[in-house]
């Protein structure tokens, strides 16, 4: 079927209301309107359902889309249904979970020809009773979204997908159009061999995104320097991705500790709790999602800030999905990705249980992450080189290698030198090999060939292995050295490497970034934070002037002092003495409630000190320390926020009375304000609550327990002590 432009163009603003087509997807559509098989490779965020929508809509039978989140499937549907009136048979979709009399309605619908895109899961897309079906249906063309998942190379495969050209063949033959955003040269071969579409026409864009800013930082001090990315640029919305469900719950309580608005989410959260915390996101009750990869398929928020890679992604395809979701608007989009040789070691470790073959392809991948992170060239250069595209400038302007060039030296002798080699040599070998004989390592594989004996062993002293590791790199980005993904990575010479072997030209390299092995970020948080603790104030002078400020305001607001701030917050001050709001909420136990209420006039007497006794301030940027008993504490307050009774929070959590009100008090001091009025209404009196309130507010000279108990007497038990003293600290406190 030929179809003229205008008419495509009506029909574009008629379903979707688009005046113009995005890129490639008019000449797309075209393509398979025509009949043709079609293969689209595009960055996420290009466009690409409406290269299959569009046409389902105006071919006669149904389309059939294949495609792996059955979450999604439902939106897509409901968009569709959206865009054409109230016709509801117009699209349906067919998974597991789907009951019986919804089942036959979508049976009728497909039959009677009403139906114009039918979304299957391929798990659903295998079974017999849906063969059957689908074969009486008249098919105008399949599409397969995420066609990706077909290869073992890309980020998410899913054996499934290894099925669907012998289904195809079975239902009836009929165009097929295969999209993706994974775009790697393996990848992309390994699609069209599975659905046999060799011949399809590829449309490809190009996969740079210039607004994304690229940058590798070691990974030393991480949480501190996430926390203070995420200040200096509060109000932005950004995603961190973690590897571990562990970790997301810790990085998220640490942020919201440190006062960032941030939620969790991964895959062994409920789905309500998942969809509650992605929608927040996008709705902007919360700044940052902190994620395991699970989060993000499908979701499409424009102004995306920031994305931080708290450990390397398994592979670069991960990687650029994830930054990808970054400055989708076309604004800014920090890519920050933390590296460390020891989560390359873990992830290592994690793969050994697997076959054999998949740890082949999955550790080169992760040579390719590695080798990328090491890079000191432009790593827009380097990434869309992985992807199969050469980008032109040396200079991009806008990652951490090219706003902070690296040291570059003639490279030509040395890229004569490797070029000779590869050309001199019977086989083939990969890089680590070939780096391994120019090095003069002499270890069992290189002797197995005689190459320690090589003219090339060692050529150059003082050049080491990973010196010629990096120029072999830098030769096959440049295009001198080609590496065959399919061949396990084997390189040889290019026309181009032959050309410059003949004529030599003057040419530049770098060296690789090394990243000290460090030792201060394993998974638990604790490690990476020095929380000072409180071992009396380090000026003694300022510790006994604040006191008396402390002592002055507690007369005039007539509040007990230790309401206001207590010992260790005072010495906390005399010790890192903070000038600013934010300085003052370094403290321990002065949360942002308690600095603005009580902070002024302290600040002010300690800025006074300052300058008249010309103190240099430490500098350090202190962040609070999440600790280890209270990893539940975020849970805690988010089930006080909705008056979840507090046995049921300290079941939840497997806790006993005792530990859930120690953690209440921990969250209280450190100046949360929280209201847990419903459940003390539920078990005291009133009487007793108002007495308890005036004892600490009127009597108590300190905050114990032990004085409030001797002082109250028998008529009143610890639990309510506590309750009552949790909600006096909360009130007057925070
Ligand atoms: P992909 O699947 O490639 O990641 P989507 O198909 O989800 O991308 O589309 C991304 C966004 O682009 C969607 O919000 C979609 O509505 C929008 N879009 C697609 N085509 C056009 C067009 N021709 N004009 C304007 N917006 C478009
Ligand atoms: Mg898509």
């Amino acid at each position: 079927m030929q179809i003229q432009s205008d008419t495509l163009h009506t029909k574009l603003k008629e379903f979707f209301g688009f005046d113009k087509f995005k890129g490639d997807q008019e000449e797309i559509i075209k393509n398979l309107m025509a009949g043709n098989d079609t293969f689209v490779l595009m960055p996420t965020g290009g466009g690409k359902s409406l290269c299959y929508q569009l046409p389902a809509l105006i071919m006669s039978g149904t389309a059939i889309i294949i495609s792996p989140l059955i979450a999604l499937m439902k939106n897509q549907v409901d968009a569709i249904r959206g865009f054409s009136s109230d016709n509801d048979k117009i699209a349906h979709f067919l998974n597991s979970s789907l009951n019986k009399s919804k089942l036959q309605e979508v049976r009728e619908d497909l039959i009677s020809g009403a139906t114009k895109l039918l979304y299957v899961a391929p798990e659903s897309l295998t079974k017999e009773e849906n063969i059957g079906l689908l074969k009486k249906v008249k098919i105008s063309f399949y599409a397969v979204d995420e066609a990706h998942c077909i290869s073992e190379w890309g980020h998410d495969f899913r054996p499934e997908y290894r099925k669907i050209q012998p289904i195809v063949q079975e239902i009836g033959k009929a165009p097929i159009i295969a999209l993706t955003a994974t775009a790697t040269p393996k990848v992309q071969s390994d699609i069209q061999k599975s659905l046999g579409m060799e011949h399809a026409r590829v449309f490809k864009s190009s996969f740079n995104r210039p607004n994304l800013f690229y940058e590798i930082r070691p990974k030393v001090n991480t949480e501190k320097q996430i926390i203070k990315y995420i200040k200096d640029n509060s109000g932005k919305s950004g995603i961190i991705y973690c590897l571990s469900r562990k970790k997301v719950e810790e990085m998220a309580e640490l942020l919201n500790i440190n006062g960032i608005k941030a939620l969790p989410y991964h895959a062994g959260l409920d789905a309500a709790t998942r969809a509650a915390n992605q929608d927040k996101f996008l709705m902007e009750d919360v700044d940052v999602i902190v994620a395991t990869i699970a989060f993000g398929m499908g979701i499409d928020k424009p102004d995306v800030r920031f994305v931080i890679h708290y450990n390397m992604p398994k592979s670069l395809e991960g990687y650029y999905q994830e930054t990808g979701r970054a400055g989708r608007d076309g604004g800014e989009g920090k890519c920050i990705a933390f590296f460390s040789q020891k989560d390359i070691d873990k992830l290592e470790k994690f793969m050994q249980n697997k076959p054999v073959s998949e740890q082949e392809i999955g550790k080169q991948l992760l040579n390719d992450t590695v080798a990328y992170a090491e890079s000191n060239q432009c790593r827009r250069k380097v990434l869309l080189h992985y992807f199969g595209e050469e980008y032109e400038n040396d200079n991009c302007g806008c990652c951490d290698n090219c706003v902070n060039p690296p040291a570059h030296f003639p490279g030509q002798e040395f890229v004569t030198i490797v070029l000779k080699l590869v050309n001199g040599m019977k086989e083939n070998f990969k890089s680590d090999h070939l780096a391994n004989i120019l090095g003069g390592i002499n270890n069992s594989i290189i002797k197995s060939y005689n190459h320690n004996k090589s003219e090339y062993f060692g050529i150059i002293p003082g050049r080491d292995a990973k010196f010629w590791l990096a120029a072999i790199r830098q030769c096959t980005i440049g295009g001198f050295l080609f590496k065959d993904i399919e061949q396990y990575g084997l390189i040889s010479i290019t026309e181009k490497g032959r050309n410059f072997l003949k004529d030599p030209y003057p040419i530049e390299l770098t060296e690789d970034r090394t990243y000290e092995n460090t030792d201060d970020d394993s998974d638990s948080i604790d490690s990476g934070l020095k929380h000072h603790p409180a071992e009396g104030a380090g000026d003694e002078t300022l510790f006994a002037l604040l006191k008396e400020t402390r002592h002055s305001l507690s007369k005039r607001l007539k509040l007990p002092p230790f309401v206001i701030f207590s010992d260790p917050s005072l010495e906390d001050m005399a010790t890192l003495y903070p000038i600013t709001m934010e300085e003052l909420k370094n403290c321990q136990g002065v949360g942002e409630g308690k600095a603005r209420k009580f902070g002024k006039e302290f600040l002010e007497l300690i800025a006074k000190y300052v300058e008249e006794n010309e103190i240099d301030r430490p500098t350090e940027f202190i962040i609070k320390n999440v600790g280890h008993k209270s990893l539940n504490k975020v849970f805690i307050i988010q089930s006080i926020d909705r008056r979840m009774p507090l046995d049921e929070i300290a079941d939840a959590k497997n806790m006993d009375m005792d530990e859930l009100y120690t953690e209440i008090e921990t969250i209280v001091n450190s100046g949360t304000r929280i209201n847990i009025d419903y459940y003390i209404h539920q078990i005291v009196d009133e009487d007793k609550i108002n007495d308890i309130y005036d004892y600490f507010k009127e009597e108590a000279t300190s905050d114990s327990l032990n004085e409030a108990m001797k002082a109250l007497g028998v008529d009143y038990s610890e639990e309510e002590i506590r309750l009552i003293r949790i909600k006096f600290m909360s009130e007057l406190g925070n």
